[in-house]
Protein backbone atom coordinates (compact mmCIF):
# COMPACT_ATOMS: atom_id res chain seq x y z
CA UNK A 1 0.00 0.00 0.00
CA UNK A 2 1.06 3.02 -0.97
CA UNK A 3 1.05 5.82 1.95
CA UNK A 4 0.40 9.76 1.62
CA UNK A 5 2.55 11.50 3.83
CA UNK A 6 0.59 14.34 4.39
CA UNK A 7 -1.65 12.03 5.92
CA UNK A 8 1.00 11.22 8.79
CA UNK A 9 2.32 13.55 11.78
CA UNK A 10 6.24 13.75 12.76
CA UNK A 11 5.52 11.09 15.14
CA UNK A 12 3.62 8.73 12.72
CA UNK A 13 6.46 9.39 10.22
CA UNK A 14 8.78 8.59 12.76
CA UNK A 15 6.76 5.07 12.76
CA UNK A 16 6.75 4.91 9.28
CA UNK A 17 10.63 5.64 8.95
CA UNK A 18 11.45 2.95 11.66
CA UNK A 19 9.25 0.44 9.77
CA UNK A 20 11.61 0.93 6.66
CA UNK A 21 14.76 0.53 8.98
CA UNK A 22 15.45 4.24 9.54
CA UNK A 23 16.26 6.34 12.10
CA UNK A 24 13.66 9.17 13.48
CA UNK A 25 16.25 12.17 12.24
CA UNK A 26 15.56 10.49 8.83
CA UNK A 27 12.05 11.58 9.60
CA UNK A 28 12.59 15.13 10.52
CA UNK A 29 14.25 15.65 7.72
CA UNK A 30 11.55 13.78 5.07
CA UNK A 31 8.73 16.29 7.66
CA UNK A 32 11.44 19.12 6.92
CA UNK A 33 11.05 18.76 2.75
CA UNK A 34 7.43 18.38 2.86
CA UNK A 35 6.74 20.98 4.85
CA UNK A 36 8.95 23.71 4.65
CA UNK A 37 9.87 23.10 1.41
CA UNK A 38 7.00 21.90 -0.19
CA UNK A 39 8.81 18.94 -2.01
CA UNK A 40 6.57 16.08 -3.71
CA UNK A 41 9.63 14.38 -5.41
CA UNK A 42 11.36 12.00 -3.46
CA UNK A 43 14.75 12.65 -6.06
CA UNK A 44 14.45 16.40 -5.23
CA UNK A 45 15.25 15.33 -1.39
CA UNK A 46 18.81 15.51 -1.84
CA UNK A 47 20.25 14.68 1.56
CA UNK A 48 18.25 11.68 2.13
CA UNK A 49 20.63 8.80 0.39
CA UNK A 50 19.46 7.56 -2.99
CA UNK A 51 18.73 4.05 -1.29
CA UNK A 52 16.13 5.58 0.90
CA UNK A 53 14.74 7.44 -1.98
CA UNK A 54 14.04 4.79 -3.86
CA UNK A 55 12.45 2.80 -1.06
CA UNK A 56 10.04 5.46 -0.58
CA UNK A 57 9.07 5.21 -4.26
CA UNK A 58 7.71 2.17 -3.66
CA UNK A 59 5.72 2.60 -0.70
CA UNK A 60 4.72 6.17 0.30
CA UNK A 61 3.96 9.03 -1.78
CA UNK A 62 3.29 13.19 -0.95
CA UNK A 63 -0.61 13.44 -2.74
CA UNK A 64 -1.90 17.15 -2.86
CA UNK A 65 -5.19 18.14 -3.54
CA UNK A 66 -6.05 18.83 -7.16
CA UNK A 67 -7.40 22.30 -7.16
CA UNK A 68 -10.57 23.65 -9.47
CA UNK A 69 -10.73 26.86 -9.18
CA UNK A 70 -8.78 30.34 -7.71
CA UNK A 71 -10.94 32.94 -7.60
CA UNK A 72 -8.75 36.51 -6.02
CA UNK A 73 -11.14 39.17 -4.07
CA UNK A 74 -10.60 43.16 -4.34
CA UNK A 75 -9.64 43.01 -0.73
CA UNK A 76 -7.39 39.83 -2.13
CA UNK A 77 -8.71 37.46 -0.28
CA UNK A 78 -8.30 34.10 -2.43
CA UNK A 79 -10.41 31.27 -1.99
CA UNK A 80 -9.83 27.96 -4.10
CA UNK A 81 -11.79 25.35 -5.17
CA UNK A 82 -10.52 21.14 -4.24
CA UNK A 83 -11.91 18.08 -6.00
CA UNK A 84 -11.48 15.70 -3.23
CA UNK A 85 -13.42 12.77 -5.32
CA UNK A 86 -17.06 11.50 -5.66
CA UNK A 87 -18.48 14.83 -6.58
CA UNK A 88 -17.37 16.54 -3.78
CA UNK A 89 -15.46 19.94 -3.02
CA UNK A 90 -14.26 21.76 -0.57
CA UNK A 91 -12.90 25.21 -0.12
CA UNK A 92 -10.10 27.64 1.59
CA UNK A 93 -9.28 31.06 1.97
CA UNK A 94 -6.70 32.42 2.46
CA UNK A 95 -7.28 36.44 4.51
CA UNK A 96 -4.22 38.60 3.58
CA UNK A 97 -4.04 41.60 6.52
CA UNK A 98 -1.38 44.23 7.25
CA UNK A 99 0.16 42.19 10.22
CA UNK A 100 -1.07 38.49 9.21
CA UNK A 101 -1.76 36.11 6.23
CA UNK A 102 -4.45 33.63 7.96
CA UNK A 103 -5.58 30.53 6.11
CA UNK A 104 -9.57 29.23 6.87
CA UNK A 105 -9.37 25.50 6.29
CA UNK A 106 -12.26 23.00 5.76
CA UNK A 107 -12.51 19.92 7.61
CA UNK A 108 -15.18 18.17 6.35
CA UNK A 109 -17.21 17.91 2.44
CA UNK A 110 -20.68 19.53 4.24
CA UNK A 111 -21.36 19.51 7.64
CA UNK A 112 -23.94 17.43 9.53
CA UNK A 113 -24.42 20.03 12.64
CA UNK A 114 -26.95 22.20 10.18
CA UNK A 115 -27.33 25.44 11.03
CA UNK A 116 -29.68 27.37 10.31
CA UNK A 117 -27.70 30.06 9.12
CA UNK A 118 -25.23 28.23 7.44
CA UNK A 119 -25.29 27.01 3.87
CA UNK A 120 -22.40 24.22 4.46
CA UNK A 121 -25.01 23.19 7.02
CA UNK A 122 -27.84 23.21 4.21
CA UNK A 123 -25.74 21.26 2.06
CA UNK A 124 -26.00 17.98 4.65
CA UNK A 125 -23.08 15.52 4.78
CA UNK A 126 -20.93 13.84 2.58
CA UNK A 127 -17.65 13.06 4.59
CA UNK A 128 -15.38 13.54 6.73
CA UNK A 129 -11.56 14.69 5.36
CA UNK A 130 -8.76 12.94 5.72
CA UNK A 131 -5.53 14.38 7.87
CA UNK A 132 -3.85 14.36 4.89
CA UNK A 133 -6.86 16.40 2.89
CA UNK A 134 -6.53 19.00 5.77
CA UNK A 135 -2.87 19.34 5.59
CA UNK A 136 -3.10 19.47 2.03
CA UNK A 137 -4.89 22.49 1.83
CA UNK A 138 -1.85 24.11 4.04
CA UNK A 139 0.86 22.73 2.14
CA UNK A 140 -0.87 23.93 -1.25
CA UNK A 141 -1.62 27.48 0.00
CA UNK A 142 1.55 27.97 1.69
CA UNK A 143 3.83 26.42 -1.07
CA UNK A 144 1.33 28.63 -3.74
CA UNK A 145 1.92 32.23 -2.03
CA UNK A 146 5.65 31.62 -1.56
CA UNK A 147 6.24 30.87 -5.47
CA UNK A 148 4.29 33.47 -6.57
CA UNK A 149 5.50 36.21 -4.26
CA UNK A 150 9.20 35.29 -4.11
CA UNK A 151 9.81 34.49 -0.77
CA UNK A 152 11.31 31.98 1.30
CA UNK A 153 9.91 33.28 4.88
CA UNK A 154 6.43 31.46 5.84
CA UNK A 155 2.99 33.41 4.32
CA UNK A 156 0.74 31.60 6.09
CA UNK A 157 0.61 32.87 10.06
CA UNK A 158 -2.55 31.20 11.29
CA UNK A 159 -4.77 28.80 10.60
CA UNK A 160 -8.40 28.87 11.94
CA UNK A 161 -10.74 25.94 11.01
CA UNK A 162 -13.54 27.44 9.86
CA UNK A 163 -13.94 26.58 6.72
CA UNK A 164 -16.37 23.54 5.95
CA UNK A 165 -17.55 21.50 8.18
CA UNK A 166 -17.37 21.06 12.17
CA UNK A 167 -13.94 20.09 13.05
CA UNK A 168 -14.71 18.26 15.96
CA UNK A 169 -16.87 15.69 14.46
CA UNK A 170 -13.88 14.75 12.54
CA UNK A 171 -11.51 14.53 15.38
CA UNK A 172 -9.68 11.34 14.66
CA UNK A 173 -8.26 13.42 11.43
CA UNK A 174 -8.28 16.51 13.17
CA UNK A 175 -5.87 16.30 15.82
CA UNK A 176 -2.60 15.15 13.77
CA UNK A 177 -2.97 17.84 11.11
CA UNK A 178 -3.24 20.42 13.67
CA UNK A 179 0.15 18.75 15.06
CA UNK A 180 1.57 19.14 11.94
CA UNK A 181 0.73 23.07 11.87
CA UNK A 182 2.39 23.44 15.16
CA UNK A 183 5.18 21.28 14.40
CA UNK A 184 8.49 22.94 14.81
CA UNK A 185 9.56 21.07 11.86
CA UNK A 186 5.99 21.34 10.50
CA UNK A 187 4.63 24.79 9.64
CA UNK A 188 5.82 25.67 13.31
CA UNK A 189 2.62 28.16 13.27
CA UNK A 190 2.27 29.32 17.88
CA UNK A 191 -0.53 27.25 19.56
CA UNK A 192 -2.77 30.45 20.06
CA UNK A 193 -2.37 30.88 16.19
CA UNK A 194 -4.43 27.65 15.27
CA UNK A 195 -8.10 28.03 16.09
CA UNK A 196 -10.72 25.63 16.09
CA UNK A 197 -13.65 26.74 15.99
CA UNK A 198 -16.85 24.36 16.99
CA UNK A 199 -20.37 24.89 17.23
CA UNK A 200 -20.01 22.82 21.02
CA UNK A 201 -19.46 19.63 20.44
CA UNK A 202 -19.23 19.26 24.88
CA UNK A 203 -16.83 16.13 25.13
CA UNK A 204 -14.81 16.41 22.10
CA UNK A 205 -14.20 19.95 23.78
CA UNK A 206 -12.30 18.16 26.38
CA UNK A 207 -10.45 15.78 24.59
CA UNK A 208 -8.87 18.54 22.87
CA UNK A 209 -7.87 20.13 25.84
CA UNK A 210 -5.48 17.17 26.58
CA UNK A 211 -4.88 16.14 23.08
CA UNK A 212 -3.84 19.55 21.44
CA UNK A 213 -5.42 22.69 23.40
CA UNK A 214 -5.30 25.40 20.23
CA UNK A 215 -7.28 28.71 20.92
CA UNK A 216 -11.17 27.63 20.92
CA UNK A 217 -13.76 29.39 19.00
CA UNK A 218 -17.66 28.85 20.04
CA UNK A 219 -20.00 29.67 17.65
CA UNK A 220 -22.64 30.84 20.32
CA UNK A 221 -25.15 32.66 18.18
CA UNK A 222 -28.22 33.05 21.19
CA UNK A 223 -28.03 33.88 24.87
CA UNK A 224 -30.69 31.02 25.26
CA UNK A 225 -31.26 27.47 25.04
CA UNK A 226 -34.96 28.33 23.50
CA UNK A 227 -33.11 30.58 20.47
CA UNK A 228 -29.96 28.46 20.20
CA UNK A 229 -32.15 24.87 19.85
CA UNK A 230 -33.76 26.27 16.44
CA UNK A 231 -30.44 27.89 15.45
CA UNK A 232 -28.05 25.48 16.07
CA UNK A 233 -29.83 21.70 16.35
CA UNK A 234 -26.60 20.53 18.12
CA UNK A 235 -27.78 22.76 21.16
CA UNK A 236 -30.35 20.21 22.01
CA UNK A 237 -28.00 17.62 22.93
CA UNK A 238 -25.36 20.03 24.43
CA UNK A 239 -26.95 23.25 26.01
CA UNK A 240 -25.73 26.01 26.43
CA UNK A 241 -24.68 25.32 30.75
CA UNK A 242 -22.44 22.71 29.37
CA UNK A 243 -21.39 24.43 26.54
CA UNK A 244 -20.03 27.30 29.14
CA UNK A 245 -19.04 24.75 31.46
CA UNK A 246 -16.44 22.81 29.00
CA UNK A 247 -15.11 25.93 28.12
CA UNK A 248 -14.02 26.76 31.40
CA UNK A 249 -12.60 23.35 31.72
CA UNK A 250 -10.86 24.19 28.40
CA UNK A 251 -9.14 26.77 29.79
CA UNK A 252 -7.89 25.37 32.70
CA UNK A 253 -5.56 23.62 30.08
CA UNK A 254 -4.82 26.87 28.30
CA UNK A 255 -3.91 29.06 31.10
CA UNK A 256 -4.34 32.60 30.28
CA UNK A 257 -5.71 32.31 26.75
CA UNK A 258 -9.70 33.04 26.06
CA UNK A 259 -12.33 31.91 24.29
CA UNK A 260 -13.60 33.24 21.48
CA UNK A 261 -17.69 33.06 20.89
CA UNK A 262 -18.38 33.99 17.73
CA UNK A 263 -21.78 35.29 16.87
CA UNK A 264 -23.88 35.42 13.44
CA UNK A 265 -25.87 38.36 13.61
CA UNK A 266 -29.09 38.04 12.12
CA UNK A 267 -32.03 40.46 11.41
CA UNK A 268 -34.83 40.18 14.27
CA UNK A 269 -33.66 37.38 15.51
CA UNK A 270 -30.56 37.39 17.76
CA UNK A 271 -29.81 40.66 17.39
CA UNK A 272 -32.05 42.43 20.00
CA UNK A 273 -30.58 44.96 23.52
CA UNK A 274 -32.46 42.08 25.47
CA UNK A 275 -30.49 39.32 23.75
CA UNK A 276 -27.37 41.22 24.15
CA UNK A 277 -28.19 41.72 27.94
CA UNK A 278 -29.06 38.06 28.69
CA UNK A 279 -25.59 37.73 26.62
CA UNK A 280 -23.90 39.96 29.90
CA UNK A 281 -25.60 38.23 32.33
CA UNK A 282 -24.36 34.53 31.17
CA UNK A 283 -20.92 35.73 30.93
CA UNK A 284 -20.67 37.94 33.83
CA UNK A 285 -21.81 34.48 36.17
CA UNK A 286 -18.63 33.75 35.65
CA UNK A 287 -15.84 36.08 37.18
CA UNK A 288 -12.52 37.30 35.23
CA UNK A 289 -11.98 38.40 31.60
CA UNK A 290 -12.45 34.77 30.03
CA UNK A 291 -13.74 35.48 26.69
CA UNK A 292 -14.30 37.84 23.44
CA UNK A 293 -17.53 38.06 21.42
CA UNK A 294 -16.65 38.60 17.56
CA UNK A 295 -20.04 39.81 15.88
CA UNK A 296 -20.27 38.34 12.11
CA UNK A 297 -22.86 40.12 10.22
CA UNK A 298 -24.70 37.18 8.49
CA UNK A 299 -23.71 36.25 4.58
CA UNK A 300 -27.28 35.20 3.17
CA UNK A 301 -27.71 32.86 0.56
CA UNK A 302 -31.13 32.44 -0.35
CA UNK A 303 -32.32 29.24 1.05
CA UNK A 304 -32.01 30.56 4.79
CA UNK A 305 -34.78 32.98 4.56
CA UNK A 306 -32.68 35.04 7.28
CA UNK A 307 -31.41 38.79 7.05
CA UNK A 308 -28.20 40.41 8.08
CA UNK A 309 -28.69 42.70 10.99
CA UNK A 310 -28.00 46.27 10.05
CA UNK A 311 -24.78 47.91 10.95
CA UNK A 312 -26.28 50.36 13.28
CA UNK A 313 -27.94 47.26 15.28
CA UNK A 314 -24.49 45.35 15.38
CA UNK A 315 -23.06 48.70 16.65
CA UNK A 316 -25.42 48.97 19.76
CA UNK A 317 -24.95 44.81 20.08
CA UNK A 318 -21.21 45.49 20.30
CA UNK A 319 -21.99 48.35 22.67
CA UNK A 320 -23.63 46.92 25.01
CA UNK A 321 -21.56 44.36 25.70
CA UNK A 322 -18.43 46.44 25.60
CA UNK A 323 -20.10 48.81 27.67
CA UNK A 324 -19.89 45.32 30.53
CA UNK A 325 -16.29 45.03 29.62
CA UNK A 326 -17.18 42.29 27.53
CA UNK A 327 -14.49 43.20 24.66
CA UNK A 328 -16.11 43.08 21.49
CA UNK A 329 -15.08 42.69 17.88
CA UNK A 330 -17.32 43.18 14.62
CA UNK A 331 -15.94 41.11 11.96
CA UNK A 332 -15.10 42.62 8.86
CA UNK A 333 -16.50 40.57 5.97
CA UNK A 334 -14.00 39.76 3.20
CA UNK A 335 -14.08 37.84 0.50
CA UNK A 336 -17.71 39.09 -0.37
CA UNK A 337 -17.46 39.46 -4.14
CA UNK A 338 -16.07 35.90 -4.68
CA UNK A 339 -18.46 33.77 -1.93
CA UNK A 340 -15.69 33.76 0.40
CA UNK A 341 -17.46 35.08 3.48
CA UNK A 342 -18.39 32.99 6.78
CA UNK A 343 -20.88 30.42 6.18
CA UNK A 344 -20.73 31.09 1.80
CA UNK A 345 -18.98 28.37 1.73
CA UNK A 346 -20.82 26.10 0.15
CA UNK A 347 -18.27 23.46 -1.48
CA UNK A 348 -21.43 22.01 -3.11
CA UNK A 349 -21.65 18.65 -2.48
CA UNK A 350 -24.20 16.04 -3.99
CA UNK A 351 -25.37 16.54 -7.20
CA UNK A 352 -24.71 20.23 -7.20
CA UNK A 353 -21.13 19.85 -7.00
CA UNK A 354 -20.61 17.78 -10.33
CA UNK A 355 -22.71 20.25 -12.17
CA UNK A 356 -19.95 23.14 -10.78
CA UNK A 357 -16.94 20.78 -10.35
CA UNK A 358 -17.86 20.35 -14.74
CA UNK A 359 -18.06 24.03 -14.98
CA UNK A 360 -14.84 24.78 -13.35
CA UNK A 361 -13.13 22.64 -15.25
CA UNK A 362 -14.39 23.85 -18.41
CA UNK A 363 -13.76 27.65 -17.31
CA UNK A 364 -10.40 28.90 -18.40
CA UNK A 365 -8.43 29.94 -14.97
CA UNK A 366 -8.44 33.75 -14.64
CA UNK A 367 -4.48 34.31 -15.35
CA UNK A 368 -3.06 36.10 -12.28
CA UNK A 369 0.03 37.72 -13.02
CA UNK A 370 2.86 37.70 -10.09
CA UNK A 371 1.76 41.54 -9.99
CA UNK A 372 -1.56 41.00 -9.40
CA UNK A 373 -1.10 38.75 -6.67
CA UNK A 374 1.79 40.73 -4.87
CA UNK A 375 -0.40 43.57 -5.04
CA UNK A 376 -3.57 42.26 -4.08
CA UNK A 377 -1.48 40.57 -1.00
CA UNK A 378 0.92 42.88 -0.24
CA UNK A 379 1.56 43.56 3.85
CA UNK A 380 0.94 40.16 4.67
CA UNK A 381 3.85 39.25 7.10
CA UNK A 382 4.73 35.96 8.51
N1 LIG B 1 -18.46 24.24 12.17
C1 LIG B 1 -17.66 25.17 12.85
C2 LIG B 1 -16.66 25.87 11.97
C3 LIG B 1 -17.10 26.26 10.60
S1 LIG B 1 -18.29 27.55 10.50
C4 LIG B 1 -18.51 26.18 13.59
O1 LIG B 1 -19.72 26.20 13.39
O2 LIG B 1 -17.96 26.91 14.41
C5 LIG B 1 -17.29 29.00 10.83
C6 LIG B 1 -18.07 30.16 11.37
O3 LIG B 1 -18.90 30.73 10.35
C7 LIG B 1 -18.98 29.81 12.52
O4 LIG B 1 -18.89 30.73 13.57
C8 LIG B 1 -20.32 29.89 11.87
O5 LIG B 1 -21.32 30.12 12.82
C9 LIG B 1 -20.16 31.03 10.91
N2 LIG B 1 -21.18 31.06 9.88
C10 LIG B 1 -21.81 30.02 9.30
N3 LIG B 1 -22.69 30.47 8.38
C11 LIG B 1 -22.62 31.80 8.36
C12 LIG B 1 -23.26 32.81 7.60
N4 LIG B 1 -24.14 32.52 6.66
N5 LIG B 1 -22.93 34.10 7.83
C13 LIG B 1 -22.00 34.40 8.76
N6 LIG B 1 -21.35 33.49 9.50
C14 LIG B 1 -21.65 32.20 9.31
FE1 LIG C 1 -21.67 23.02 10.39
FE2 LIG C 1 -20.45 25.16 11.46
FE3 LIG C 1 -22.14 25.42 9.38
FE4 LIG C 1 -23.10 24.79 11.78
S1 LIG C 1 -22.05 26.71 11.21
S2 LIG C 1 -23.68 23.81 9.84
S3 LIG C 1 -21.48 23.48 12.56
S4 LIG C 1 -20.19 24.36 9.38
Amino acid sequence: MTVNLLDLDLEGLTVFCERLGEKRFRAVQLFRWIHQKGARQFDDMTDLAKSLREKLKTCAKVEPLAAVSQHISSDGTIKWLFDVGGGNAIETVFIPEEDRGTLCISSQAGCAVGCRFCSTGHQGFSRNLTTGEIVAQLWFAEHFLRQRLQRDERVISNVVMMGMGEPLQNYGELVPALRVMLDDHGYGLSRRRVTVSTSGIVPMIDRLAQDCPVALAVSLHAPNDALRDTLVPLNLKYPLAQLVAACHRYLAFAPRDFITFEYCMLEGVNDTDACARQLVERIKAHPGAWCKFNLIPFNPFPASGLLRSKPERVQAFASILNDAGITTTIRKTRGDDIDAACGQLAGDVKDRTRVMLRMERNRTLRPHSLQDLTKTVTGVSA
